[in-house]
């Protein structure tokens, strides 16, 4: 299957969803992150860097574009493009050196990056239903799909 659903009825519920994540995503796993402001696409990546053995805050890199966590089990980079400019400036920071076969990145507002960034391994999306949310994952790749598979096993 291509597509994993769930409903997330509160901010831990997305947390525990990103940490699943975590334990089965490889490295060089390219996740974009899609929903309107205030949707949880921060509050999940949290989930997932948390998973992944970070024990310190997840702050949202909405000015400094990426948070680095050079982590035991990976390097997990953390975009938000939301205040991105021109996709050009992603060359003059050097995106492709972020983008390796090692690292696992997540990047919010993925639209804002234009051809400057690779294309993922999973689209999710997180949407609001009422005060809860509702988080839908797209596989965008056969690596995409191991992972979908796995979340629905
Ligand atoms: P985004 O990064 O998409 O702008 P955030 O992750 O910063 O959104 O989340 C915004 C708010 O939504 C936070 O207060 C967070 O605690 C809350 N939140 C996250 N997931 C849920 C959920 N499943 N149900 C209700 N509130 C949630
Ligand atoms: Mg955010």
């Amino acid at each position: 299957s291509r597509s994993f659903k769930s409903h997330l009825s509160d901010d831990i519920a997305t947390v525990t969803m990103g940490n699943r994540i975590a334990a089965i995503i490889e490295q060089g796993a390219v996740i974009y992150l899609h929903g309107d402001l205030g949707a949880g696409k921060t509050t999940f990546t949290r989930g997932i860097v948390q998973g992944f053995g970070h024990t310190g805050k997840v702050k949202s890199p909405t000015y400094t574009l990426v948070e680095p966590y050079e982590l035991e089990r990976a390097n997990v980079y953390h975009f938000d493009l939301y205040r991105l400019g021109d996709p050009e400036e992603l060359e003059y920071m050097g995106i492709r050196d972020y983008f390796s076969a090692q690292a696992i990145c997540v990047v919010e507002w993925p639209e804002k990056g234009g051809e400057f960034i690779p294309v993922p391994d999973l689209n999710i999306t997180l949407s609001y239903v009422g005060d809860e949310r509702n988080i839908v994952i797209n596989s965008a790749s056969e690596r995409g799909s191991v992972i979908i598979e796995k979340l629905n096993n």
